[in-house]
C-alpha cells in the first residue's frame, strides 16, 4: 500500500491530507458532511442536467404505462406506473430511541422501494427506464412506433421479433441485473447480465429461468462492468447499460422525486423552511441515490438535506468525494476490502459522473457496519413487520448518525436546522428486499437477533 501512488501522490500523503481516511481504513462508522455542499441556486448551475430532463423521463414512463400494465399485471393497480408505498414507522423510531438512548425528533418515513413491482428494488426505476428508452429509440428509428401510439402494441410478436435482433448487456452485483434482465427479456431482447462475485445465487437462478444469459465473475462489481462493456463492444447491435456513467439511469431514478412529493402531500406533511426534510439513501456506484437526490433537490431545493449511506467496507462514494478523486480511486487502493453483506452496495469504485454531478447538492455521507445492518433488519421486522435486504437498512442508520455524531450536530447548526429538527421529516430509502426468498430472509433475521442479543 505504501508504494501505491494515486494521481501522483503516495497513499500515505493522501491520508495525511485527509485524516478521515484513517477511520475509513479502520472500517469505523463515520459521518462526513460535505464541504462542497452549496445553496441550491448556485449549486444547480454547475450541473448539466435540469428539470426538463427529468420531465422528459417522466413523460416517457407515462407513454410506456399502458404496455407495462399489460405485461406486468402487478402494476395495474397504479395503471402501469412503477411506484412504491411510503409508510410511517413510529414503532421503529421509538425502538431506536430506546436502544441508542437518544432523542430522535421528527417523523420517520420509510420509502419502500423494496416493494417496487417487477424487480423489488430501486433498480426497477433506473434500470427499467433505460431499457424502455432504448426500446423506444429503436422502434421510433424504424418507424414501428410514434409518440402518440398506445404503447401496449409493443406486446406483440411483431415487436418481440424486431427486438430479438438486438441485445442488451449490463454488469451488476445483482439487482440491476434483475431489473434489466427481466425487462429486456419481456420485450424480446437478447440479454446478458455480467454478475460480480457478490451476486446472490437466487438472483442468477431467477434470471436464467427467464431466458437471460448470466455470466459469473470471481471478482467484484468493477470487473463485471469492465468485462460486460468489452463483451458488448465486440458484438454488433449490442447496447451496454453503463451503470458507472449513464445519465439515462440517473434520470430514471430522478423521477421518484415528484412521486414522493405527491405522497408526502397526500399525508398532509409540510416541507418548507421550518419543516426540513432529511433523506437517507443507500449508495453503491451512485446512480440510484444520486438520481433520487437530484430530483428531490430540484423540487425542495434548500429544504431537503440528502445523505448517502455506505457499508464501512465499501465507502467508495465517500472516498471519491472527500478526496476529490471520484472514480480515480478505489477503496482497495487504501486497503479496504469491499467485502460486505450489503451486496447491492458492494462497489469499490464510485461513478465519476454521479460524484461530480451531485457534489454541490449532497449534504454528506456516512458509513454503517454489516452488524448494524443485520440488527436493523431484524428490528424492523419485529417493530414494523417490514422485510428488507441488508443493503436497504443502511438508510435507517442515518438519523442516528446525524443526531449522535459531532459532525452531524455541526451540520445541523451550520444549516440552521438544529431548532427545527423537531418539525423534521426523515425519509429512509428502503432500496430492496421483497424478492429475497423466505429462507434467506429468515437467516438474515436470525443473524440480526443474535447480534442484538450479544450486545445487550
Ligand atoms: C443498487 C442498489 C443500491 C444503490 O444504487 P447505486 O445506483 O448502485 O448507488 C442500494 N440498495 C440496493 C438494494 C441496490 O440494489
Amino acid at each position: 500500500m505504501r508504494t501505491i501512488q494515486i494521481e501522483g501522490k503516495y497513499v500515505q500523503d493522501w491520508i495525511k491530507e485527509y485524516p478521515l481516511l484513517n477511520e475509513l481504513i479502520a472500517t469505523k462508522e463515520v459521518f462526513w458532511s460535505n464541504p462542497k455542499y452549496e445553496l441550491f441556486q448556485t449549486g444547480i448551475e454547475k450541473i448539466l442536467l435540469n428539470e426538463n430532463d427529468v420531465k422528459d423521463a417522466e413523460e416517457r414512463l407515462k407513454r410506456f404505462a399502458p404496455y407495462i400494465a399489460k405485461v406486468f399485471p402487478e402494476t395495474r393497480e397504479l395503471n402501469g406506473i412503477i411506484e412504491s408505498p411510503i409508510v410511517q414507522i413510529p414503532s421503529m423510531q421509538k425502538h431506536l430511541e430506546e436502544i441508542h438512548e437518544l432523542e430522535l425528533p421528527g417523523r420517520f418515513l420509510l420509502k419502500c422501494d423494496s416493494h417496487l413491482p417487477i424487480s423489488g428494488s430501486i433498480k426497477a426505476r433506473g434500470g427499467i427506464y433505460e431499457v424502455l428508452k432504448h426500446a423506444e429509440d429503436l422502434a421510433l428509428q424504424h418507424q414501428l412506433l410514434t409518440l402518440q401510439d398506445d404503447y401496449s402494441i409493443m406486446d406483440s410478436e411483431q415487436f418481440r421479433n424486431f427486438f430479438s435482433q438486438y441485445s442488451i448487456a449490463v454488469g451488476s452485483t445483482g439487482n440491476l441485473g434483475l431489473s434489466i434482465g427481466i425487462m429486456s427479456a419481456k420485450m424480446g431482447f437478447n440479454v446478458t447480465v455480467h454478475m460480480s462475485a457478490d451476486a446472490k445465487k437466487w438472483k442468477k437462478d431467477l434470471l436464467r429461468s427467464k431466458g437471460v444469459t448470466v455470466i459469473e465473475y470471481e471478482e467484484d462489481y468493477s470487473k463485471a462492468v469492465e468485462e460486460g462493456r468489452k463483451h458488448a463492444n465486440s458484438e454488433p447491435n449490442c447496447y451496454f447499460i453503463d451503470d458507472e456513467n449513464s445519465s439515462n439511469l440517473f434520470l430514471g431514478y430522478a423521477v421518484a422525486a415528484s412521486r414522493v412529493k405527491k405522497q408526502v402531500e397526500d399525508m398532509n406533511i409540510t416541507v418548507d423552511e421550518d419543516h426540513p426534510l432529511f433523506v437517507y439513501l443507500p449508495c453503491g456506484v451512485g446512480g440510484g441515490p444520486g438520481g433520487v437526490a437530484f430530483g428531490l433537490k430540484l423540487l425542495y431545493q434548500d429544504h431537503v438535506h440528502c445523505f448517502f449511506a455506505e457499508p464501512t467496507h465499501s465507502p467508495c462514494m465517500l472516498l471519491g468525494l472527500a478526496t476529490g478523486l471520484h472514480d480515480k480511486v478505489s477503496v482497495q487502493d487504501f486497503g479496504i476490502d469491499n467485502i460486505t453483506a450489503a451486496d447491492g452496495l458492494a462497489v469499490g469504485r464510485a461513478s465519476g459522473f454521479v460524484g461530480k454531478t451531485i457534489e454541490p447538492l449532497l449534504s454528506g455521507c456516512y458509513t454503517v457496519s454489516d452488524d448494524e445492518l443485520y440488527k436493523l433488519l431484524s428490528e424492523l421486522v419485529d417493530t414494523e413487520n417490514i422485510h428488507l435486504e441488508p443493503s436497504a437498512l443502511a438508510g435507517l442508520f442515518g438519523p442516528i448518525q446525524l443526531i449522535k455524531e459531532k459532525e452531524g450536530q455541526e451540520y445541523l447548526q451550520n444549516h440552521h436546522v438544529t431548532d427545527r429538527i423537531k418539525n423534521a421529516t426523515h425519509i429512509m430509502w428502503a432500496t430492496g428486499g421483497s424478492m429475497v426468498p423466505t429462507e434467506t430472509m429468515e437467516e438474515y433475521r436470525k443473524k440480526g437477533l443474535e447480534l442484538s442479543r450479544k450486545k445487550n
